[in-house]
């Protein structure tokens, strides 16, 4: 270029970038007439795991003893690795090594991710939105409310249709949460007609500025279920207040084997089996996941037949957050006291029992597509391998499950990557390290780019610009494949 611009094709925008200048991902730069991936290429060691001596990584390239294969101590991760583009080329690195005495080989590349997303367990029972519901990040839809799990609310963000098919803003701001979501960044969301929640990968979860503490022990039955006999003899009836299923002592089944007599309560709501109930309030973030205050707002009359004055009521969420103690006046009306000393432990324990609260962020994506090419000149046979468990993938080492089914889709726990690992372009969509790590003869009955496989050391020698990171104790160590498991 006459202006000494040089064209970057590490993706398909095919930026011209300025001498000193980056593209427009800041991924790449031009340093010199040089292309550069400007970030460190992050290489796991397990030295220190194992309590060995650290050796410095290019020192131990300085070692190298001219063979193909390296220590298996090293594990060369797509982070910061490169792409290659368009896919058909080998991927940036493939990289052999031998781990007790099976010659591995480890194709790594940092993957272009149009169809990819997050999904995001959030550990509480407030209500944050209708199912369904969009969820907005700098006032574009990014996502929408999913089913919610046990304990858990859960969001699904992204996906090709945020990212590509709405209007330039939408699939920036999109591309722009998952980012930052996945590098283990804070984000605020806001969920129509719902709360505002502040999402950070292994943090717990501020819902409408108030950081949640704790997670449900159960929903209400199952609380009963846990509790009952703490309760026996030392209150007449509890009510564990819940959005989902809101327990009553004397009608389940827990109360009636341990010989709690009727107390003549009257619930709102549905009745779904004994001692179970239904939609007995509107969710909401307050008692128990819904909008109740006042906990004897869902309660009927008591039956004159059955109740009687005196008579001993504890309410309480399935958090033990929100509690209340009544005792029946001679008009049967609840009227509320001091929780009496002997049920505060019971109380505490619904408390304890109450795991903390944090939000988990999980990267979805889908690898059955083009940069398979980067890996095999016929792509399906890679398919084929990871379904035969013959290849592992890893996403910055990290472990990952891969969907039963059709292509190479696979889910990873950021909160077990390198922080930092993924980056995006603006096209837009997300950069996702990935590697492929496989017995070197199955590399190459499935196809492999045999003559670009290289030693560890080779890299080392020749580049700088990586950087080593500890690999995480309670992660696999990603070169020890099944194979090699079962040889031991
Ligand atoms: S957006 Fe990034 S990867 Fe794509 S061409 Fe520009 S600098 Fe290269």
């Amino acid at each position: 270029m006459a202006d000494d611009a040089i064209r970057c094709d590490a993706c398909p925008v095919l930026c011209y970038i300025k001498p000193g200048r980056t593209g427009s991902c800041d991924r790449y730069g031009n340093q010199a007439g040089k292309l550069v991936r400007l970030d460190p290429h992050v290489v796991l060691d397990r030295a220190l795991e194992r309590g060995q001596p650290v050796v410095p990584f290019l020192e131990r390239s300085n070692d190298w003893d001219g063979s193909l294969m390296s220590h298996g101590e090293t594990f060369v991760t797509a982070i910061g690795a490169g792409t290659t583009y368009p896919d058909y080329k080998p991927a940036p690195f493939i990289i052999s090594s031998q781990v007790e005495g099976v010659d591995m080989v480890t194709v790594v590349t940092e993957g272009i991710f149009s169809y990819c997303g997050v999904k995001v367990k959030i550990d509480t029972d407030r209500h944050l939105g209708p199912e369904c519901s969009a969820i907005r990040s700098e006032g574009e839809a990014i996502g929408h409310v999913t089913t919610s799990e046990y304990g858990s609310q859960m969001l699904s963000l992204g996906g090709v249709r945020h990212l590509t098919g709405g209007s330039r803003h939408e699939g920036s701001a999109t591309c722009d949460a998952l980012l930052n979501l996945c590098n283990g960044n804070a984000v605020e969301l806001k969920i129509d007609n719902g709360a505002k929640v502040t999402v950070q990968a292994g943090k717990p979860p501020v819902v409408d500025g108030a950081q949640e503490e704790r997670m449900r022990v159960g929903c209400g039955s199952a609380t009963i279920g846990m509790f009952a006999k703490q309760w026996f003899g030392k209150v007449d009836e509890v009510v564990v207040v819940d959005d989902h299923i809101t327990g009553v002592l004397s009608e389940h089944q827990a109360g009636k084997l341990l010989g709690v007599p009727e107390t003549g309560i009257k619930l709102k709501g549905r009745r779904s089996t004994p001692g179970r109930y239904f939609q007995v309030a509107e969710p909401g973030t307050s008692w128990g996941g819904t909008n109740i205050e006042d906990p004897l707002s869902i309660l009927g009359k008591f039956n004159a037949k059955k109740a009687w004055p005196g008579l001993r009521l504890l309410m309480v969420s399935t958090t033990g957050e929100h509690y209340a103690y009544f005792e029946l006046a001679e008009d049967l009306k609840p009227h509320e006291a001091e929780l009496p000393a002997n049920l505060r432990e019971s109380v505490a324990r619904i408390k304890e029992n109450c795991e903390p609260a944090l939000c988990t962020v999980l990267f979805m994506g889908g690898a059955g597509g083009s940069l398979r090419a980067g890996v095999t000149e016929n792509p399906v046979k890679l398919t084929h391998s990871v379904r035969g468990s013959l290849t592992r993938v890893t996403c910055g080492g990290a472990p990952v499950y891969v969907w039963p089914g059709g292509g190479i889709t696979f889910m990873v726990d950021v909160a077990r990557m390198p922080r930092n690992a993924f980056g995006y372009v603006p096209t837009p969509a997300l950069v996702a390290p990935i590697e492929f790590t496989l017995k070197l003869a199955d590399y190459g009955a499935l196809g492999g780019y045999v003559e670009s496989v290289r030693p560890l050391s080779s890299i080392a020698a020749t580049e700088d610009g990586r950087k080593r990171v500890n690999a995480m104790p309670d992660n696999p160590w990603p070169l020890e494949s099944a194979e090699v498991s079962k040889k031991k």
